[in-house]
């Protein structure tokens, strides 16, 4: 399958959660409605977008009737008696049906991925059971699970997240009660990465904290782009002062929150910082990254980084690949020495939530968080709307590493946050 015929999660979430939406509007007689494949994994890229309605059998015609009269729905056919095919004016979506008494295995089934199920049919067998279908099995009885932890418990085993079924060794540690304790939105405590109207967000400043104040942080780092990144709009160097104005007046109005002055600073081919130091040091947190379009081979970007992350003043390296789901796949780069260098510089690196990133991802924040990475989740929010739902992908991603939240900087509170960048200027 190629990268375009593929569509990002930001974009499948938003047109499962309008069809979702829609269909509690319209009130249609359903018991249950999940997002299930890619979706519910949290996979940066679908191949298509799915939705698993629970309802009684005596109600399905019902309920795919109503389906089909939805606004958003343009047309729709039939792909089997329990799958429709629905198109909107916002992309295609799959539309699967399950009865309450199946709800658990069709749930874990249509979640997928396919090499977890293909582990899960083996634990099937070992149990005398049969998972070839939405329905577990046994002989020809259909056996009645109700929810998808009774599933996982008739094959003998705990419930295992959705991030986490990838097909490698989850089963294993689940079997050796080796899952790990995940990071969920409610361990975030401030968002680390959020751009204000000084540079290319839509919003101002004073929007973006009240939007973190709404969702219940304790802190926030206002970071925009530096001079010279490759964005629409950026922080001119005589801009810093001025905003410092600005946030210092607002934290006499704004109580309850701590708003922390960062910047986004580039990295530049060199491999210096794109302000200088004198600025720099008088920010509370100083996010280090590349905004350049792939192009340059993978040793001289990580040495970029590498000299970066040897800057006294640099603390956390954002969206490291620089990759963009479902367009491109981001920077050739030897993680196992950045790794390295971040541990023993004490320098961060990003699980960056927004769509257009979602990076570090999967295998490559597992091996951080096993390296002693220090991680960051954030929004990396260009609008005052887009900080939760930027963190909930955030997040997800992060589960998909399988990391925790003692992995997590912004898990912690504010001071030992304020104390992960003085250690590192303590060495200037
Ligand atoms: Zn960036
Ligand atoms: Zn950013």
């Amino acid at each position: 399958m190629s990268f375009s015929s593929r569509i990002s999660l930001g974009r499948a979430h938003l047109l499962a959660s309008t069809v979702a939406r829609e269909a509690r509007r319209a009130g249609l007689p359903f018991d249950e409605l999940h997002h299930v494949g890619g979706l519910r994994r949290f996979a940066p890229e679908l191949e298509d977008v799915a939705l698993l309605v629970i309802a009684p059998e005596s109600k399905h015609a019902q309920v795919l009737k109503g389906f089909t009269t939805l606004s958003i729905v343009t047309t729709t056919s039939a792909t089997s008696s329990r799958a429709r095919s629905l198109t909107t004016e916002r992309g295609a979506l799959t539309l699967h049906l399950a009865t309450p008494e199946s709800a658990g295995s069709a749930l874990a089934w249509h979640t997928g991925a396919d090499d977890h199920l293909a582990l899960l049919r083996a634990k099937a067998v070992d149990h005398g059971l049969a998972f070839d279908s939405p329905a577990l099995l046994r002989g020809r009885t259909v056996v009645e699970c109700r929810t998808e932890a009774h599933f996982y418990e008739l094959l003998g085993l705990p419930h295992i997240p959705p991030e986490l079924r990838h097909g490698t060794d989850e089963i294993d540690a689940a079997l050796r009660e080796r899952l790990p304790r995940l990071v969920y939105e409610s361990d975030i405590r401030g968002d680390l990465h959020v751009h204000s109207s000084w540079s290319d967000g839509r919003d101002s400043l004073e929007d973006m904290v009240g939007a973190a104040q709404q969702l219940g942080y304790e802190y926030v780092a206002i970071t925009d782009h530096s001079e010279r990144a490759a964005a629409s709009r950026t922080l001119a160097v005589a801009d810093v002062a001025r905003q410092k104005a600005e946030i210092e007046s607002l934290r006499l109005r704004v109580v309850g929150i701590q708003i922390l002055h960062g910047v986004e600073v580039d990295i530049m081919p060199d491999g210096s910082l794109d302000f200088d130091d004198s600025l720099l040091q008088d920010l509370d947190i100083v996010l280090a990254s590349l905004h350049d379009e792939a192009g340059q081979d993978g040793a001289s970007l990580t040495g970029r980084y590498l000299r970066a992350m040897h800057h006294p003043l640099v603390n956390v390296i954002t969206h490291p690949a620089n990759r963009s789901p479902a367009r491109s796949s981001g920077y050739d780069l030897d993680f196992a020495r950045l790794f390295d260098a971040a541990v023993s510089t004490g320098t961060a690196m990003e699980i960056d939530g927004a769509p257009g990133h979602l990076d570090m991802d999967g295998s490559v924040a597992r091996l951080a968080a096993l390296a002693g990475v220090t991680l960051t989740v954030s929004s990396d929010a260009h609008r005052a709307e887009w900080l939760g739902r930027q963190m909930g992908f955030g997040t997800g991603t992060a589960r998909r590493g399988w990391v925790e939240p003692r992995h997590v900087l912004n898990a912690r509170g504010v001071d030992e946050v304020r104390a992960f960048v003085a250690r590192k200027r303590a060495r200037m």
